[in-house]
């Protein structure tokens, strides 16, 4: 079969759920036996998003090849249970990268170069080079709304794919928002009619309604919606607000979306098997117990940027039947003196990765806390040099222990620059890096790490060696090991030639552990991160 198309676009305003419905669509296909990726098509000028502000842009969620990219690949990846990679991402910036540098190049041949066909050429091919591996259906997320001036390009090819692939092949589904009138007691169709006019302006038209609403639709609200954007009667969906993420793609197969889009595209007609996602949601709503855990970072303001963090969070309660209530703490807020109030009732500290000084003192004095308090703690990345940092600081008495990050010329830099250890290590790690494009500053991707197996680590994990997902510059600095070992500390998981430290725990502790790496980037409803299933365990067993 040819790969098929599947173009999502959105209209009125953002923030409707784009990249869930893709990914929920996605998930319904695949349980139909279907082969299916997503792509998500990013308007922005930026070459990739790993350089964006996670106050604005929200969490740059990483690939086992090492890619930045937007955070709806992490929904992709979940509701998928597949990796994706760069080239499920682009944004304008890549593209219009590609073309100028082939411009540079002189591949064509001094031709004046245009948004289209050269621009619209080269997005088309970013689109195709998603399915190569002979998927049955490619769904395309288109990123912004439409009326947006920098989404144009990419609405003109999507228009122009359907001429070129052929009509079967491609379909258009557009997600709008019908607001509910409080005051009037009505639904209102008419932002969504304008929103379809204005995709039908540039010459694409809307195959399937998706409307996001705060209620059902009915048949008369369908029908006229049909009507006036020019759509089969049964091709209007609700797509209706949920309390979890989770009973998204429930809920569009209790509309019957699936099965007008396999009619559509003339997918073979095979009932999905949704036992996956009717167990997920058992689970959602049988919990035993509730858990209170902390996030104590300094992103707090645009959850957004935890994205990952607080799914892989949820999917450890799943695993344990368990509630996780997050309580979302502002590191740069935390000092001694409102510690307990802030900290007090918890069952478990979490503090997250970061780049940059700002707020680190607040995740010590929570580490600390955690610490003699015995509450569980789990660190990531920028989480686990902290506690290394307060470790060395507070156990080890070296009180002006620090990351280079925070003073490159401190005298002990526990935690110290990467770039210094490549001269002293085999290549393979810089040859990776190299190839990244990243100058070899920042390790990115997935890299195998060793478990201890008399370790709670190793308990986790139940295996010796595992891949897990990097994004970061700064390492645990060897040179202090012996003296972290002599007071309690264990490197429960080394890169395999031992020269890097990957995961650190504490003996005398019920269970605190910190990892180099972002065990979250792999986590799903199915399957949380043993890390993460291990943690909200522990955080249980002290309700
Ligand atoms: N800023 C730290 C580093 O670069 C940690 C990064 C992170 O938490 N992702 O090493």
């Amino acid at each position: 079969m040819k790969t098929k198309f599947i173009f999502i676009t959105g209209g009125v305003l953002s923030s409707l759920g784009k990249g869930l419905a893709a990914a929920s669509i996605g998930a319904l296909l695949k349980a139909r036996g279907l082969k299916v990726t997503i792509q998500k098509l990013d308007p922005y000028i930026n070459v990739d998003p790993g350089t964006m502000n996670p106050f604005q842009h929200g969490e740059v969620y990483v690939t086992d090849d090492g890619a930045e990219t937007d955070l709806d690949l992490g929904h992709y990846e979940r509701y998928l249970d597949q990796p994706m990679g760069q080239i499920n991402n682009f944004t304008s910036g890549r593209i219009y990268y590609s073309v100028i540098t082939k411009e540079r190049r002189g591949d064509y041949l001094g031709g004046t170069v245009q948004v289209i066909p050269h621009i619209t050429d080269e997005i088309k091919e970013a689109i195709k080079s998603v399915a190569q591996n002979q998927e049955d259906v490619a769904i395309i997320e288109i990123g912004g709304t439409v009326g947006d001036i920098e989404g144009l390009p990419f609405l003109e090819a999507i228009r122009q794919l359907r001429r070129d692939l052929g009509k079967e092949n491609v379909l258009y589904i557009h997600l709008t928002l019908v607001p509910y009138m409080k005051a009037a007691g009505e639904l209102k169709t008419k932002p969504t009619q304008h929103s379809v006019k204005e995709l039908r302006s540039i010459g694409i038209q809307a195959d399937i309604i998706l409307c996001r609403s705060e209620v059902d639709l009915d048949q008369d609200i369908k029908s006229k919606i049909a009507l006036f954007c020019n759509v089969d009667p049964d091709a209007v969906f609700t797509a209706k607000d949920v309390k979890s993420i989770y009973e998204v793609p429930m809920t569009f197969y209790e509309e019957g979306l699936d099965q007008k889009i396999a009619i559509m595209l003339k997918l073979p007609a095979k009932n999905p098997n949704l036992h996956k996602w009717e167990n997920i949601l058992y689970r959602l709503h049988h919990p035993g117990s509730t858990v209170n855990i902390a996030i104590v970072g300094k992103y707090v303001d645009l959850r957004e940027s935890y994205k990952s963090l607080h799914e892989a969070l949820i999917h450890g309660g799943l695993e344990n039947e368990l509630e996780v209530n997050l309580r979302y703490v502002n590191s740069d807020k935390i000092n001694g003196s409102n510690l307990r109030e802030n900290l007090d009732g918890l069952e478990g500290i979490l503090v997250p990765g970061g780049f940059g000084s700002r707020g680190i003192e607040g995740k010590i004095l929570s580490i600390r806390y955690a610490r003699i308090n015995n509450v569980p703690f789990l660190g990531i990345c920028l989480g686990m040099q902290c506690a290394v940092i307060e470790y060395a600081r507070n156990v080890l008495e070296i009180s002006n222990a620090n990351s280079q990050e925070f003073d490159p010329d401190t005298e002990h830099p526990v935690i110290y620059l990467m770039k210094e250890w490549f001269d002293f290590r085999s290549n393979i790690l810089q040859k990776r890096c190299e190839q990244s494009n990243k100058g070899g500053t920042m390790r990115l991707g997935a890299y195998p790490c060793v478990v201890r197996p008399d370790s709670k680590a190793g308990q986790a994990y139940k295996t010796d060696q595992v891949m897990e997902r990097h994004r970061h510059r700064y390492e645990f600095n060897k040179k202090y090991a012996p003296d972290f070992e002599e007071k309690g500390m264990i490197f429960s998981g080394l890169s395999p030639d031992e020269s890097l430290v990957e995961i650190v725990e504490l003996k005398d502790h019920p269970w605190f552990l910190g990892c180099q790496f972002h065990p979250e980037f792999k986590s799903n409803p199915m399957h949380a991160p043993p890390l993460f299933r291990e943690f909200i365990k522990a955080a249980g067993q002290a309700v």
